[in-house]
């Protein structure tokens, strides 16, 4: 098992990562004192495929112990989604004494972190991260929320958990266009770190499809380690913290142009290599590295419909995304592996046909 600490000016623990590590769970429960009523609330299909080792590993903590179990969807991450939680942890008679344990993507890790926040003014949380993507982005920096009149995240909190435990092993039955999505996020730090670790993923990215445990091992500390720096750095997101926004700014244009029926990650990529193609035609990255940095993203496949939409449509959502003022988008770009250029203004047309070369070079 390897571990990553995350040192924060409040709070301080451990990312656990490896391959069947719920056994270290145990002892890092009984480390840090977590030995309390427990409520684990779990995504329905990690549930369908783990459950038995989810429950031979709990019964034997020998607690007061309650299973609840979410269906996931971005429906679920309401108001009413929270108000179920609530209802069963009082009905179950919880009280401040609760740990509560989150397993799941990152639908289930927003919504019962949040839960874990409120809940008496706030009781212990540990995530479980159960998709790529929650491992490497969403269970570390401590965000929490739900979606609100149709917004994404807009009411939450910041809410640190006592420790993230990352099992591999629960990729092993992710969809195969989760696992796509994760792969978005991770080519993101490919940029955001050195080219040890871009010329790794280069060569090894598509192995994370065939459940190679060494490499997505590899894949999900190194990646971890980044997002945990950054937001170590920047814990409430003032500025730092931009740069783990590469990419998202068309990302967020194309999922809301798709009524989110991409996934999030597939629109990172295609974001990714959209704002490489910016970054070149605004000659802060020089054109002989273009192709050599467009060689990672574009070793992922998309679907079909990133063939077919409307740029301007996207270009107008951009511009009202809740991170831009004045109807000026601002970019995230990359100089450079490592160097990475935040609040970066460009001219429609400029994005446009950034856009329409991200299109023409993808595959399918
Ligand atoms: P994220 O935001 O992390 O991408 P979600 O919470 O939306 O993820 O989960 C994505 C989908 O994958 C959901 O349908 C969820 O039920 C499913 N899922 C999560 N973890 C697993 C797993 N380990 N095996 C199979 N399906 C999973
Ligand atoms: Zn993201």
């Amino acid at each position: 098992v390897q571990k990553i600490n995350v040192s924060l000016t409040q709070d301080n623990y451990s990312l656990l990562i490896g391959q069947n590590i719920f056994n270290q769970f145990r002892e890092e429960i009984d480390n840090l004192n977590l030995y309390k009523n427990l409520v684990i609330i779990i995504d329905e299909n990690v549930a369908k495929f783990h459950m038995s080792k989810i429950r031979q590993f709990f019964s034997s903590l020998g607690k007061k112990i309650n299973y609840y179990f979410l269906k996931p969807s971005e429906a679920i991450k309401s108001y009413r989604g929270l108000n179920n939680i609530y209802s069963f942890m009082l009905e179950k008679g919880y009280g401040r004494d609760t740990l509560v344990i989150a397993i799941g993507g990152g639908v289930t890790g927003d919504l019962v972190g949040f839960a874990a926040a409120t809940f008496m003014r706030g009781v212990q949380l540990v995530h479980v991260p159960t998709t790529l993507l929650a491992a490497v982005d969403s269970s570390i920096g401590g965000k929490t929320g739900i979606n609100f009149q149709k917004k994404k995240n807009m009411i939450g909190s910041f809410y640190q958990p006592k420790t993230v435990v990352m099992d591999i092993d629960f990729f092993k039955t992710l969809p195969k266009r989760e696992i796509t999505s994760g792969i978005g996020e991770v080519i993101k730090y490919g940029f955001l770190a050195d080219s040890d670790f871009f010329d790794f993923l280069k060569k090894n990215i598509n192995q994370i499809y065939s459940f190679e445990p060494n490499i997505i091992e590899k894949i999900v500390v190194t990646s971890a380690g980044i997002k945990t720096s950054v937001v170590s750095s920047d814990e409430k997101e003032f500025g730092a913290r931009k740069i783990l926004n590469l990419g998202h700014t068309f990302a967020h244009g194309l999922e809301s142009e798709f009524n989110f029926k991409i996934k999030h990650g597939e629109a990172v990529i295609a974001g990714c290599i959209s704002a490489l193609f910016l970054s070149a035609e605004l000659g802060l990255l020089n054109r002989d590295y273009l192709e050599e940095y467009l060689s990672l993203p574009l070793k992922i496949k998309l679907p079909n419909r990133f063939k077919n939409f409307n740029i301007n449509n996207v270009i107008e959502i951009m511009k009202h995304d809740k991170k831009n003022r004045d109807g000026k988008i601002k970019f995230v770009l990359p100089v450079s592996i490592g160097n990475i250029l935040i609040d970066i203004e460009a001219e429609k047309n400029v994005i446009a046909s950034s856009i329409k070369k991200m299109i023409e070079s993808i595959s399918y």
